[in-house]
């Protein structure tokens, strides 16, 4: 049997009667059953956390969540399903999910406190509503479809509550029997599920992550993900001049991107689909062409004449600086740190070190806790630790930027000539990408300097370099 295409809807494209009406029109361009796999609707992800957190102080605080669900169902189902039998089935089955959540919710109030665990269960919530309702829709367009659900079909995961990893291994021996049959799948993104069977999230934005990892385990043909954008670019166009459109990436430098920020992709859905040499296919959804993808990332290399092929912004990274003489020299210093971090599950995103300072890159919302465990160690060596959080990494990605002469200068000239300050910088931690931390106040400015130096101005386009194009 020839492969099928694993497809993923994102949240953007889910939004109203439109959305689904799109949806069912990119459908009809698959020759094979695809395999969908769902966000929650728009902003509702963020309605259920709201809910869950102010459940403790406020006591209406689900009126608002039950309305905008209201107002999905009334517009949306109501107005889709023609027919009259599938219409109370779809409302009937969505009520008795919200009754389940509701009554959790309940049971929270109750007891006065909510467990960590509680997260996962509520958020995962919007995506099974996603699938549910589309099942409806499907069903009254005569088009045969099945819900198969993480938990049931064995999507495992390391069973980390909110940042689960997914057990490819384990999830591959599982996940095909439920997909043997001739039909549309969906399925809920954002959730896989613990040994111990509890929901664990996949981070925010994780059903890019899901539809990855269940394209690994089908073997799919490609990992296509509908969005409202023109894939990625070299730019964010709400901060930079005329970006441009980046037609073909390579899986690192997909996978360096979406580490450092660029919002387009889950930093983990490389990752999987790597591993099979899936392609990943980026479309937007309000183009009538559906032919061609907005970027296709695979693993072909192709080195852009110029290296660099996109500049992006992480504003949630922080600097943990370690200070004291020789700290550089010390052995072990940075496994017995990095151990402690790791037992509280704090991820180092990258380590910078001096014969003065070992520079540590954490997420701004841990960057505290790592400072007190780190303090607790009480460690000789170390003078002072300071904590850096008005800053940003403002990375820039291309194949080929260990190799090529003058792409740091350009980038690091770029920045300098306007006065500003650039706090760290770090050139060729991988072959795909060159970054650098400014303070926060600086941001916008170096984007653009950086992205009218490399992708803007005429002069100087080609890097003198001694890579074949
Ligand atoms: N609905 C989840 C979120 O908003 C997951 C996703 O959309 O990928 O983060
Ligand atoms: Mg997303």
């Amino acid at each position: 049997m020839s492969k099928k295409a694993v497809i993923k809807i994102g949240g953007s494209v889910l939004k109203n009667q439109k959305s689904v009406e799109q949806i069912l029109r990119i459908l009809k361009s698959y020759k094979k059953n695809p395999v969908i796999v769902v966000s929650a609707f728009y902003g509702i992800t963020d309605k259920l956390k709201q809910s869950l957190e102010s459940l403790l102080n406020e006591e209406n605080t689900l009126n608002s969540l039950f309305e905008e669900i209201l107002r999905i169902k009334s517009s949306i189902i109501i107005e889709l399903i023609d027919d009259d039998k599938i219409r109370q089935n779809t409302l009937d089955e969505l009520n008795k999910e919200l009754r389940n959540l509701r009554q959790y919710l309940q049971g929270i109030y109750y007891i006065r406190h909510i467990p960590e665990k509680a997260y996962d269960y509520v958020l995962s919530f919007g995506e099974k509503f996603s699938a549910l309702l589309l099942k409806g829709i499907f069903a009254d367009k005569n088009i045969a479809s099945e819900i198969v659900y993480p938990e049931e079909a064995g999507l495992i995961t390391d069973g980390i509550f909110g940042n689960a990893s997914i057990d490819l291994d384990a999830a591959k021996k599982q996940i095909p029997d439920s997909f043997t049959k001739d039909i549309v799948y969906l399925v809920p993104g954002f959730y896989g599920v613990s040994k111990k069977s509890e929901i664990t999230l996949l981070g925010r934005g994780g059903t890019d992550y899901s539809a990855a990892a269940f394209a690994y385990c089908l073997d799919a043909e490609s990992l296509d993900i509908w969005k409202d954008v023109n894939g990625f670019m070299s730019g964010d166009p709400k901060h930079v001049n005329n970006p441009q459109r980046i037609k073909h990436l390579t899986y690192s430098e997909a996978a360096e991107l979406a580490y450092f920020g660029a919002g387009i992709l889950h930093p983990r859905t490389v990752e999987p689909v790597r591993l099979a040499n899936i392609p990943i296919k980026l479309f937007n959804i309000n183009h009538t062409d559906f032919i061609e993808a907005q970027t296709v990332i695979d693993s072909h290399i192709s080195i852009h004449p110029k290296v660099s092929k996109s500049v992006t912004v992480d504003n949630n990274t922080g600097i943990l600086k370690l200070q004291g003489p020789g700290v550089g020299y010390i052995p072990g210093i940075l496994s017995e740190i990095s151990k402690t971090l790791h037992l509280h599950n704090i991820n180092i995103n990258s380590v910078i070190t001096s014969q003065i300072a070992i520079n540590l890159l954490i997420d701004k919302d841990l960057i505290d806790s790592a400072y007190r465990l780190i303090s607790k160690l009480n460690l000789q060596v170390l003078t002072k630790i300071v904590v850096k959080k008005d800053v940003s990494l403002i990375a820039v990605v291309g194949n080929g930027m260990t190799e090529a002469y003058g792409v740091a200068a350009r980038i690091l000239t770029a920045v300098s000539e306007q006065g500003i300050n650039i706090q760290l910088s770090s050139l060729g931690a991988s072959d795909a990408v060159t970054y650098l931390i400014v303070d926060k106040k600086d941001t916008n400015k170096a984007l653009q300097e950086i992205h009218y130096t490399l992708f803007e101005k005429k002069a100087n386009q080609q890097i003198n370099s001694f890579i074949e194009n």
